[in-house]
């Protein structure tokens, strides 16, 4: 059998695709479908989905897969499953670059990504074998797992909530809020491929169990790992994350500041005008969440439905996470007035980012 050997980011993607975190797109998808996709987020079939889900291969292998049934997906020296082609083609991808990210020049990271690909794509099903390839394989889980938990539970309306981050007392604010309305909590850190800088998955990992171990209602939380892929496509991917959590059982999702965004490109709440546009027609309710901030005045963590003065620039601290990683990354822990003391004391020790 013909075989190819694959990266961790392409592994990853054949994994989700096959235990049906991408759904409705069950298959790499062929030219037909990513132009769809990338002009209208619409499938052939007429479903939402904004972002390209595609098999890359370079000039050098396509030899593999041409007149092929099945190619053998070797990945760690380990076979790890198989493809079986139908289409090859090549994807105008400066085309697609435009109206998926809304640039085409490679001083965007998620464009840049997307650039570096192969040459050639390939359409087909894929199979993954049972995985073993997975750093912290107990916090990674299929979506019927999650969703036979959240039955068993007894959850009625289930929100997920997407981070790559350790939680500072912003996080926590929004978790609470969300306590509130909500029966179940899905905290669900997203650390397939990223990008330099954020956090290792140890910190974060480290950070929240302290977090829900100390402080948090436990059972009304779920904590595990999204090991999917960063494509910093910003509002189209805060649409992604959410057809993703609704493939894993949530009822809503919430959409904060930037989602997926990376460095300025997009706007702070682009992505809530964008999920404002279609969050009817994909089957998941969107909660959109502004702030939250520290306000001198109210001298507690808030945001704008909570407290009057959020237009008055002397009263409101921006809690940020840039600031509180260049903090910790100069060992300056007393600048981390907004992590909580135990949780901070929880990842000193370990090597904070990637
Ligand atoms: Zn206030």
């Amino acid at each position: 059998m013909a075989s190819i050997v694959i990266s961790k980011k392409q592994y990853l993607e054949c994994l989700h695709l096959y235990q049906g975190s991408f759904n409705p797109v069950k298959e790499f998808m062929n030219q037909e479908e990513i132009n769809s996709v990338a002009k209208k987020m619409i499938l052939p079939n007429k479903k939402i989905f904004p972002l390209p889900i595609f098999f890359d291969v370079s000039k050098k292998n396509i030899k593999n897969f041409e007149s092929k049934d099945t190619v053998s997906l070797i990945f760690n020296k380990k076979e790890v499953g198989f493809l079986k082609p139908k289409d090859i083609f090549i994807c105008n991808k400066k085309e697609v670059a435009k109206k998926v990210y809304g640039f085409a020049e490679n001083n965007h990271l998620g464009v840049k990504k997307f650039y570096d690909t192969g040459e050639f794509f390939v359409s087909g099903k894929v199979k993954i074998f049972k995985k073993k390839e997975i750093d912290f394989l107990n916090l990674d889980h299929t979506p019927n797992k999650i969703k036979k938990i959240i039955k068993q539970n007894k959850w009625k309306t289930t929100i997920g909530f997407q981070t790559r981050n350790i939680p500072h007392l912003g996080h926590e604010f929004i978790h609470r809020r969300m306590l509130d309305k909500y029966d179940g909590l899905i905290i669900n850190p997203l650390v397939g491929e990223r990008k330099k800088n954020d956090f290792t998955t140890r910190a974060i990992v480290k950070s929240y169990k302290t977090l829900i171990n100390k402080f948090y209602p436990e059972k009304r939380i779920l904590f595990f790992l999204l090991t999917t892929n960063m494509r910093f496509a910003g509002p189209r991917e805060a649409i992604f994350h959410a057809i993703v959590r609704k493939n894993f059982g949530c009822t809503h999702f919430l959409i904060g500041r930037d989602h997926a965004g990376v460095d300025n490109f997009y706007g702070d709440y682009d992505a809530h005008k964008l999920a404002k546009k279609i969050d009817k027609k994909i089957n998941i309710n969107i909660v959109k969440f502004k702030g939250p901030f520290f306000c001198k005045k109210c001298k507690m963590v808030t945001n704008e439905d909570n407290c009057s003065h959020f237009r008055d620039k002397k009263s409101v601290i921006e809690i940020s996470g840039t600031k509180i990683r260049k903090s910790l990354k100069n060992k300056n822990f007393d600048n981390c007035r907004f992590l909580r003391k135990e949780v901070l004391n929880s990842i000193k020790k370990l090597k904070l980012f990637i």
